[in-house]
């Protein structure tokens, strides 16, 4: 059985102290929580923070980008390799918002997936259509594409280490989700992909999350999906009480 997965992107938010206080807050709310995978993700200057105050509790901590490279000079980027020797889990890699603002390709998002698995990171690899790729018709090629793209030549067993988080580009954010069927038509869709592409095993292990406008009152029917394992959620993870109702649902 796949365990479900509820994982927090604080993208570019928090302080120093707003980010300490929302991990004291959320640790005691989710630490009875059993059988499932919880993570936070904050911004690259929290993580070291993150790591040491999470270190005795169920939460682990992931990033929200890396860079392709181990070192050298890429002056402003962040190797794998780093995030793995301050003690972060995971790293999210193709978020919209870096395909769309920082026009991150396939390419780009593949090179970086290869790397954290290298570096030993587990992934959460996010793929989505935009409004208009819905409209006409093109969510589930844009969304191949995306999977082809990133998880180009890896192994059965590399699959191991990667979410797929499908975040329609139109839900992120804006308040507006997809709806329990429309996404549950897409993570199916994503399912059957991995087992045309790798295995029945592959497919049946591996944990795909949902993101978009997840809040407390839309998760359980999202989460009550079948081929829905868990939550990538934003702006609703910025509030303990909310990630952790949004994670008591999954329940
Ligand atoms: C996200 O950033 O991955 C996300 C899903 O954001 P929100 O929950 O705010 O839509």
């Amino acid at each position: 059985m796949r365990k479900l997965f509820i994982a927090g992107n604080w993208k570019m938010n928090t302080n120093t102290d707003e980010a300490v206080s929302l991990l004291n807050e959320l640790i005691p709310l989710v630490s009875d929580v059993q059988d499932m995978d919880i993570a936070v993700c904050p911004p690259f200057v929290y993580l070291h923070k993150a790591v040491y105050l999470t270190r005795n509790s169920n939460i682990r901590v992931g990033a929200q980008n890396c860079h392709f490279e181990s070192k050298g000079a890429f002056t402003g980027e962040v190797a794998p390799e780093m995030l793995k020797d301050i003690g972060c889990t995971y790293v999210i890699i193709g978020h919209s918002e870096r395909r769309h603002i920082f026009g991150e390709t396939d390419d780009v998002i593949h090179s970086k997936v290869k790397k954290a698995l290298d570096a030993e990171l587990k992934v959460i690899l996010c793929v989505g259509e935009l409004l208009e790729e819905r409209e006409a018709g093109k969510t589930e090629i844009v969304v191949e594409t995306q999977l082809i793209g990133g998880l180009k030549d890896l192994s059965s067993e590399d699959l191991d280490r990667i979410t797929i988080a499908y975040e329609p580009v139109w839900a992120i954010g804006t308040g507006k989700t997809a709806s329990p069927d429309q996404a549950q038509e897409v993570h199916a869709f994503i399912r059957s992909w991995l087992k045309n592409q790798y295995n029945e095993n592959v497919s049946g292990n591996c944990q795909i999350q949902y993101g978009g406008s997840v809040k407390p009152e839309n998760a359980r029917t999202l989460l009550e999906q079948p081929d829905i394992d868990g939550a990538l959620v934003g702006g609703a993870s910025l509030k303990a009480a909310s990630f952790a109702a949004i994670v008591k649902a999954a329940r």
